[in-house]
C-alpha cells in the first residue's frame, strides 16, 4: 500500500532491495487462505490471530510471496512467532554499527567485533543464534536472569560443559537440513549427517539430566532424542551414500527383501561377465582380449589387429577402431540385458525407498526444528560460559532498578587487543537521579570513547545473557541504547556530516525514554565553535532537567559545559587522567571525578606526525587565543538558556501553538478555514 514516493524513501534510508508486488498479495481473502493452508487450520483464531488482524495480511502476503518465488511447498515453515516491540532491547542501525557488535566499522570483519570475542560456538546454528542474541538483547529481567543462571551453571560445571562441547562438535547444521528435507532436496549424505547428529543427542541429554538451572532443564526438555528418525535412517541408508539419489548405492542390505533378492539375482550374471575376459582369453588363445563397457554398445569383447585371424566364429562384429575390433556374443548380450534391466530396476527401487524415508522424516520437521533451536541456544550458553571463564568475566546482577553500577569494568574487545593485561579498568555509576548524565572531558586519545562504548557493551552483553568483564556489576534493565559517535556523511542523500550528526541527535532526543542509555560523543563538533558549544549545552540540559533524567554518557571537548554540574543535580563531571612530564603527556586511561582543563590536541597532533613547524605555529596561536589577544573571532552574545531551548527543541516542549496544530484534523478543514487558523496562530505568536 506504500506510495511510490514512500518506497523511494525506504530505499534511500535502508539500502534494502525492494520488490513491488501486486495488491492481490495483500488481499484479505488471499492472505487468510494462505495462512490457513500453511498451518492447516480452519480458523486463524486457533493460531492466536484474530480474523481481521493486520498480522494475517502481513503473514499471508509473505507466504504468498515465498510460494511464488520459491516454486515449491513451504513445509519447513511449521510455525511463526510474533515479534512484540519491547521484548528486546531496541538497537538502531547506527548503534549496531557504532558498537561494532558483529563486525568492525572499518573493515567489516568479525575479528575485532564483540562477536569475534564471544563466539566460541561449535555449531553453525549456535553461531547464528549468538549473532541474533547480540543484536536482540532481552528487556525482561527475569528472562535475562534465566540465561545468566544457565551460564553460571555451565561456568561452574566444567565437566558437563566439556561433555556438551564434545557432542556439539559433531553436530551438523540440522536446522538447514530440515529445510532441505522439506523442500525435497536432501540427498543420502544429508540424511547420514542428520543421523550422526541425532546420534549425539542422547549424550547431550545425559549431560543435562541433573541440571539445576531452569533454562538448562527447559532446553533438555526441548531436545527430542529423535530416536525414530535415527532408526529409520540407520536401517535404510548406507553409511557412505553417493551424492546422487537416482543411481543406486543408497539403501542398506537387509532393508528390503525384494531389493536384496533382485541384487542377488544379478550377482551370478555380474560374476560371469567379470570372469569372461579370463575364460575367453584361455578359450581363444587371444592373450590381450579385453571385456569392456560403454553406454552406446553395452558390453563388448575387444581384439587387436594382430589377433584378427584368431577371432572365433560366434563373435559378432559391432565396431571397428583404428587398431582393434569390438564384438559381442549372443550369450554376452543375454547376460547384459539381464544385468542392466535388473540394475535399472534396483536403482528405481532404491530411489523410491529413499524418497519414502525422506518423506517419512518430513513429518518430524517441526520436532527437528525445535530440537535444533534448543541445541543452538545451548551452544551459545556454553560459549558464554567458556569465554567468561577464560577471560575473567563475572555474573552481573540484573533487575528493574534504574541503576547502572559497574566496578572495574573493561572493554571486552580492546582488552583482548592490548596484550599483557594492560587495559585499565574503570568504574561507571549512573542512575536517574543524582548521576544521570556523566559529562566526560579529557585529553584527546585519553580513552573517553572507549569508556563510553565499554559501558554500552557491558549493559548489552549482560542483557544478552553473558557474564561481563568487570569486578562486579548491578544493571537496571536498559530498553534502548542510542549512540551518536563519529563523523559520517551521506552525500548521496544530500546530507552533510553536520546534518547527519544533527539528525541523529534529533532522532535520539525524540525517541529516548526513561529506561534508555544514551552515548553522545562530542556533540556539536561539526560546526563553528560557538554554534557547537551552544547545541551541546542545550542537549545536555535537555537530557538532564527537572522532568527527564535519561542515563547518558556525554563526552565533550567543550570544557565550558562542566559548570552544568553546579546547576543540574544529575550531572557528574568525569575526566580521564593524564600525567605531564617535561612537556610530554602520559595517558593513564583512568576515569576520575572532576573536569579536565585541557584537551592536549596539539600534543596528539605531534604524536600523529604533524610537522614541527606547523606545531610551533599552532602553539603560538593557542597561546594568543587563550590570552584573548585575537580579535577576529567574535565572541558570541550570551545566548539565554531558554531562548536556545525554544529554538532548538521547541517540538519537545509544551507550547499552545504546537498543541493547537496537533489537535487539528486537516481532513476536516476547508482551505479558507485553514488560512483563518493560520492567521490566529500567527497572531498568538506575535503577541
Ligand atoms: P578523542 O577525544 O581523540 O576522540 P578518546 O579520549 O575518545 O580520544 P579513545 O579513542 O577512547 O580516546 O582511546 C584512544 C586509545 O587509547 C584506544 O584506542 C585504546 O588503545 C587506548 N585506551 C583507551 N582506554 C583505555 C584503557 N582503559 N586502558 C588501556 N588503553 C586504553
Amino acid at each position: 500500500f506504500a506510495s511510490l514516493y514512500q518506497v523511494d524513501e525506504i530505499k534511500l534510508i535502508t539500502e534494502a532491495y525492494i520488490n513491488t508486488v501486486s495488491n492481490e498479495f495483500f488481499s484479505e481473502k488471499a492472505c487468510l487462505e494462505a495462512v490457513k493452508a500453511q498451518f492447516n487450520c480452519i480458523s486463524t483464531v486457533a493460531l492466536g490471530l484474530e480474523p481481521d488482524s493486520f498480522a494475517i495480511l502481513s503473514l499471508g502476503a509473505l507466504l504468498n510471496y515465498l510460494l511464488e518465488t520459491q516454486k515449491h511447498s513451504l513445509k519447513q515453515i511449521t510455525t511463526f512467532k510474533t515479534y512484540e516491540m519491547g521484548m528486546h532491547m531496541a538497537l538502531d542501525k547506527a548503534t549496531l554499527r557504532n558498537l561494532e557488535l558483529t563486525e568492525t566499522l572499518y573493515d567489516k570483519k568479525v575479528s575485532g567485533s564483540l562477536l569475534g570475542v564471544l563466539d566460541k560456538t561449535h555449531t553453525a546454528m549456535g553461531s547464528r543464534k549468538m549473532k541474533q542474541w547480540l543484536r536482540e538483547p532481552l528487556n525482561n529481567s527475569e528472562q535475562i536472569n534465566l540465561r545468566l543462571d544457565a551460564v553460571e551453571e555451565l561456568y561452574n560445571q566444567l565437566l558437563v560443559r566439556n561433555n556438551i562441547k564434545e557432542s556439539l562438535k559433531g553436530i551438523y547444521d540440522f536446522e538447514r537440513l530440515a529445510g532441505r528435507i522439506a523442500t525435497g532436496n536432501a540427498n543420502g549424505k544429508d540424511l547420514i549427517a542428520l543421523r550422526n547428529s541425532i546420534g549425539l543427542l542422547p549424550d547431550i541429554k545425559d549431560s543435562l539430566e541433573y541440571a539445576s538451572s531452569q533454562l538448562l532443564q527447559d532446553l533438555n526438555h526441548e531436545i527430542n532424542p529423535l530416536t525414530e528418525v535415527y532408526n529409520v535412517i540407520n536401517d535404510a541408508i548406507c553409511d557412505e551414500p553417493p551424492f546422487t539419489i537416482k543411481e543406486g548405492g543408497l539403501i542398506k542390505e537387509g532393508y528390503s527383501e525384494e531389493l536384496d533378492t533382485l541384487k542377488d539375482s544379478i550377482k551370478d550374471g555380474k560374476f560371469w561377465i567379470s570372469n569372461l575376459e579370463a575364460s575367453e582369453r584361455e578359450r581363444t588363445g587371444i592373450k590381450n582380449l579385453k571385456v569392456g563397457y560403454n553406454k552406446v554398445f553395452g558390453y563388448y569383447l575387444e581384439v587387436t589387429r594382430s589377433y584378427y585371424d584368431m577371432i572365433p566364429e560366434n563373435y559378432i562384429r559391432k565396431q571397428t577402431l583404428a587398431n582393434a575390433e569390438r564384438f559381442i556374443t549372443p550369450e554376452l548380450k543375454d547376460m547384459e540385458s539381464l544385468v542392466l534391466n535388473a540394475e535399472a530396476k534396483i536403482n528405481q527401487m532404491e530411489y523410491e525407498s529413499f524418497t519414502a524415508v525422506r518423506e517419512h522424516i518430513e513429518s518430524y520437521i517441526a520436532i527437528i526444528q525445535a530440537t535444533s533451536a534448543a541445541i543452538a541456544s545451548l551452544d551459545v550458553l556454553c560459549s558464554f560460559a567458556h569465554v567468561s571463564e577464560k577471560l575473567g568475566y563475572v555474573k552481573p546482577k540484573i533487575d528493574d532498578s534504574m541503576e547502572i553500577s559497574i566496578v572495574k569494568g573493561r572493554h571486552p574487545v580492546i582488552e583482548e587487543m592490548i596484550s599483557g593485561g594492560l587495559f585499565i579498568p574503570n568504574d561507571t555509576y549512573l542512575n536517574d537521579k543524582d548521576s544521570s548524565l556523566l559529562l566526560i572531558t579529557g585529553p584527546n586519545m585519553a580513552g573517553k570513547s572507549t569508556y563510553m562504548r565499554q559501558t554500552a557493551l557491558l549493559v548489552l552483553m549482560a542483557q544478552a545473557g553473558c557474564f561481563i568483564p568487570c569486578e562486579s556489576a548491578h544493571i537496571g534493565v536498559v530498553d534502548r541504547i542510542f549512540t551518536r559517535i563519529g563523523a559520517s556523511d551521506n552525500l548521496a542523500q544530500g546530507q552533510s556530516t553536520f546534518y547527519v550528526e544533527m539528525s541523529e541527535l534529533s532522532y535520539i532526543l525524540n525517541s529516548a525514554g526513561p529506561r534508555s542509555l544514551i552515548i553522545l560523543d562530542e556533540i556539536g563538533r561539526g560546526t563553528s565553535t560557538y554554534d557547537g558549544l551552544s547545541i551541546a549545552w542545550a542537549a545536555a540540559e535537555y537530557l538532564c532537567n527537572d522532568k527527564i533524567q535519561i542515563r547518558t554518557l556525554f563526552a565533550t571537548h567543550y570544557h565550558e559545559l562542566t559548570v552544568l554540574e553546579e546547576s543540574h543535580p544529575g550531572v557528574k563531571n568525569l575526566n580521564v587522567d593524564v600525567s605531564e612530564e617535561d612537556g610530554n603527556i602520559i595517558f593513564l586511561h583512568k576515569i576520575v571525578e572532576g573536569s579536565a582543563s585541557r584537551s592536549y590536541g596539539i600534543h596528539v597532533a605531534k604524536l600523529a606526525g604533524i610537522p614541527n613547524k606547523l606545531l610551533e605555529r599552532a602553539k603560538d596561536k593557542l597561546h594568543e587565543l587563550e590570552n584573548g589577544q585575537h580579535h577576529e573571532i567574535a565572541k558570541p552574545s550570551v545566548v539565554k538558556e531558554e531562548e536556545m531551548q525554544i529554538s532548538m527543541f521547541m517540538p519537545f516542549m509544551e507550547n499552545p501553538v504546537v498543541d493547537k496544530l496537533k489537535a487539528l484534523n486537516l481532513m476536516e478543514v476547508t482551505p479558507s478555514q485553514a488560512i483563518r487558523i493560520l492567521e490566529e496562530l500567527k497572531e498568538s505568536i506575535d503577541d
